[in-house]
């Protein structure tokens, strides 16, 4: 296992396209945006249940690994469409000043 102080957006978007990409690449990007989706709604209602609001749940109530979740079906998302993630960020928010205003 990585530690996570040496895990980088780079090495997790390639263990997720070394493992998954053929799986991925056959189902396509719009299936994969529909996980990715469930799983942004699956962090929504961690974040939920975590505020102490919202009734019962159906799994995912891992605040952490739901936030998880949504970062691996990123990169999935990122893979199948050609996109390097980590150089992707690099150029929006870290180079020159950033991004103004809203992301
Ligand atoms: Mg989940």
């Amino acid at each position: 296992m990585t530690e996570p102080s040496a895990l980088t957006i780079e090495a997790f978007q390639r263990f997720i396209r070394d493992r998954y990409l053929a799986t991925d690449s056959a189902r396509g990007t719009p299936g994969t945006f529909m996980w990715f989706i469930e799983e942004v709604g699956e962090l929504a209602t961690a974040l939920h249940k975590a505020a102490g609001e919202g009734g019962a749940t159906t799994g995912g109530e891992n605040l952490a690994e739901e936030f998880a979740d949504v970062l691996a079906w990123l990169c999935t998302l990122a893979n199948i469409n050609g996109i390097d993630l980590a150089r992707a960020v690099s150029e929006k928010y870290l180079a020159r000043e950033g991004p103004e205003g809203t992301k």
